[in-house]
């Protein structure tokens, strides 16, 4: 059957994933894509998949661009981001593009050349030196941190929205502080921290991690009150969700419906996250030239566990994140005890973050959260002007949180109804 994407389905913007290499010159230890070995996309697939995002008559297509490490092909990255742009232009179809990078092969002439092509950059580093080099080695060892310093300087250089991407892992989970700050100090506007879900926190490290959260919030917080607008994902995605009312469903990812994952072999996933080695039919949901358009079967959503369902958090919740409930559970449609405490543990201090900052008037957070949610731009002067794309334009675990829309809640902090935390060891499976 010839694909398409996002056909017959009542939405207005399609996303495609192209992993371009599963290649890597680093050796991450948390990393979930598998053996690194030399296959990359042929230009013909490359074509295809760039079609595959214009296939469904949609008003709106984002076209990532994934690894591996996709610079390692950068050649076939920039003519497929030169294809789509100009398929984009002819057509009148909306076109965003990013891609994920370690950043140790960024230069100035390539980040100059993905500005051109509007393809927005996220890079991936762990924070501080320490925290960094506890789970980024080169492959085959040594510190990737200079090179991957070196990329970051590139984009804080070029004035352009980009964002970080740090993993939490139980090594570094105690150095979240430590690392926005030294993110922020860098020159970074927007600050991903993703948890490795993959990965057993005991309690001491959860509490460290806790401790790292409330040090980054306190931090965000001074940079707001000296009129930066900065953004954490974590946070931002809490406090917009309770401005917003509540997540709903048009907010959270499409999971093989209206969103796919090309490997390089052309073989099509419901999420970059369940590539891997490309070597598995369970989340295989076909090839490009042979598209079986429902992952219903084997990907279920959630969550199902019985605690979500009277939970007084499950209205901004992102345990229903197939991939990393798989992480975490081994099912996508259940979420684990790890996630639920820093879905809670993310919310409460989010709400601190916004109550600070509303009950003080801060007008950068004003204009940053209640501009954006009545359409607005940021005020200015007190908003940095590259941080209203950033929000809009990123491609990350968490964007379906950051689309959202007005409901005329823009004139207080909502207070997140509040539930008896649950210990991360009772979340137990409905069956
Ligand atoms: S840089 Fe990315 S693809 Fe490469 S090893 Fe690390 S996590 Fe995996
Ligand atoms: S916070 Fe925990 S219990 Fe509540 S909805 Fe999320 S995963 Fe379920």
């Amino acid at each position: 059957m010839r694909p398409t994407v996002g056909e017959n389905r009542e939405t207005s913007n399609v996303d495609v994933t192209l992993v371009l290499t599963h290649d890597c010159n680093l050796g991450c230890s948390y990393c979930y894509t598998g053996a690194k070995f030399s296959k990359r996309m042929t230009p013909e697939t490359a074509a295809k998949a760039v079609e595959l995002a214009f296939s469904g008559g949609a008003r709106e297509t984002q076209l990532s661009f994934f690894g591996g490490e996709p610079l390692l092909a950068y050649e076939q990255l920039v003519r497929s981001a030169t294809e789509a742009r100009a398929r984009a232009s002819a057509s009148g179809v909306g076109l965003k593009m990013s891609v994920t990078t370690n950043g140790t092969l960024l230069d100035a002439a390539r980040a100059r050349e993905l500005d051109a092509l509007g393809v927005y950059v996220a890079l991936s580093i762990d924070g501080t030196r320490e925290a960094h080099e506890s789970g980024r080695p080169l492959m085959g060892g040594g510190s990737s941190f200079e090179q991957v310093a070196r990329g970051l300087d590139v984009l804080v250089q070029r004035a352009v929205p980009f964002e970080t991407i740090s993993v939490v892992t139980p090594q570094n989970a105690h150095l979240v502080g430590e690392t926005v700050e030294f993110l922020f100090a860098a020159g970074v506007p927007r600050v991903g921290l993703n948890p490795c879900y993959e990965a057993a926190f005991t309690d001491e490290e959860l509490a460290g991690w806790e401790r790292g959260l409330e040090r980054a919030a306190d931090v965000m917080i001074d940079w707001y009150r000296k009129g930066r607008i900065v953004s954490v994902t974590v946070f931002d995605n809490k406090i917009l969700a309770a401005i917003k009312g509540g997540l709903a469903e048009g907010d959270k990812c499409s999971l093989g419906q209206t969103s796919v994952a090309v490997a390089p072999s052309g073989n099509l996933f419901p999420c970059e996250r369940l590539v891997a080695e490309d070597d598995s039919p369970e989340y295989l949901m076909g090839h490009l030239d042979d598209w079986k358009p429902s992952v219903e079967d084997n990907c279920a959503r959630g969550p199902v566990n019985a605690e979500c369902e009277p939970c007084g958090e499950r209205w901004r919740c992102g345990s229903f994140c197939a991939c990393s409930n798989r992480a975490e559970t081994g099912r996508t449609d259940l979420a684990g005890g790890t996630q639920c405490w820093h879905e809670r543990t993310t919310a409460r201090i989010a709400d601190r973050i916004a109550e600070t900052l509303w009950e003080e008037r801060n007008e950068p957070f004003i204009a940053w959260f209640y501009g954006r949610m009545a359409g607005a731009a940021p005020s200015p002067g007190a908003a940095e002007p590259t941080q209203e794309a950033t929000m809009e334009d990123a491609k990350q675990p968490a964007k379906e949180e950051a689309h959202v829309a007005p409901r005329g809640r823009a004139n207080a902090i909502p207070r997140a109804p509040r539930a008896p935390v649950t210990s991360r060891k009772r979340l137990v499976v409905v069956t």
